[in-house]
């Protein structure tokens, strides 16, 4: 039995390892804003609305306003949104499940920390529950999409889907029972601290591709299979920051609040402001495809990202 469970799993893992590339390679970049027509929304609220309930100025005279109409309204299900196939839903479903299952096992902390390769093997100890070569071919083929497939914006980070970082490149803060890679993270994580005091907060650290797809696969399963709504509110994995040591912060008064536009209004928020120093990755007019996400710092900086405010 432990022998046929160990064959399958090596089999699927040859399947996958024969297709993959050798390198990791970042891809060129998708700035492209293909237009789109809102549904059926009469309620959702319009880029001027948007823009004042953060109290932030319109400056979106070049913007393309169907781009920001979905970003603003980033849980409506627009024309031109990708679905997954009710077969592919299904896959979706179990997948979730077995992944949370291998999450319960190792625990959440350590769990986002983990690459493909070692979630099959913690998987395979787990008798019934184990993912299935059927789950790993989806898990595969949904990575390997391209981000107009997934309705994304945004560049490839990772095109290796077993790719991961060395334990010893993550660094663990106990206090928030969350990891970050070392190196440009490290040093602005605990810059943010050093200035702004105790009552900065580490929301989410580094995610692996394994963690990054749990989440995205997990709003695709609550939108019912919509890929391009799941992908406006997390980016699928391949395509997230988090894998290359991005963090997300909040204030400790807020908690899980912090994810959310209060946010904004505390000292912490407005302090990274006046700072200067601090970048985001997805600012109010990010052309990545993501909704606007003050929490979210850029651990490092390039042509892509890295807006101000
Ligand atoms: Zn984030």
């Amino acid at each position: 039995m432990l022998g046929l469970r160990t064959g399958c799993l090596m089999l699927a893992l040859y399947l996958i390892q024969s297709v993959e590339g050798a390198t990791e390679q970042t891809g060129p970049l998708k700035m492209t804003t293909p237009p789109a027509k809102l549904v059926a929304t009469p309620s959702s609220p319009r880029l001027q609305d948007f823009l004042a309930a953060f109290e932030l100025k319109s400056g979106t005279e070049t913007a393309d306003r169907d781009y920001f109409d979905r970003m603003v309204a980033a849980d409506d299900v627009f024309e031109n949104d990708q679905f997954l196939n009710p077969l592919e839903l299904e896959l979706a479903r179990e997948v979730v499940e077995r992944l949370r299952d291998v999450e319960a096992f190792v625990g959440h902390g350590r769990f986002t920390t983990l690459n493909f390769e070692a979630v099959f093997k913690h998987s395979a100890g787990l008798a019934s529950r184990r993912l299935t070569v059927a789950d790993i071919r989806f898990l595969r083929d949904i990575f390997n999409r391209s981000s107009e497939s997934l309705g994304f914006n945004g560049p490839r980070i990772s095109n290796q889907f077993l790719a991961g970082h060395a334990q010893e490149a993550l660094i663990f803060y106990p206090k928030y029972g969350e990891y970050l890679l070392s190196g440009d993270a490290i040093e602005q994580f605990e810059r943010l601290e050093a200035e702004f005091g105790s009552s900065v907060m580490l929301t989410s650290g580094y995610r692996g591709h394994p963690k990054q797809m749990l989440l995205y696969l997990e709003k695709v399963v609550e939108a019912q299979g919509n890929l391009s709504l799941a992908s406006r509110n997390r980016a699928p994995a391949g395509y997230s920051f988090h894998f290359i040591g991005d963090f997300d912060v909040g204030d400790v008064a807020l908690g899980e609040q912090s994810f959310s536009r209060r946010f904004l209004k505390t000292s912490i928020y407005q302090s990274m402001v006046r700072a200067g120093w601090v970048k985001w990755r997805y600012p109010s007019h990010n052309l990545l495809g993501v909704r606007f996400e003050p929490w979210h710092i850029a651990s490092v900086c390039d042509e892509i990202a890295c807006s101000g405010g």
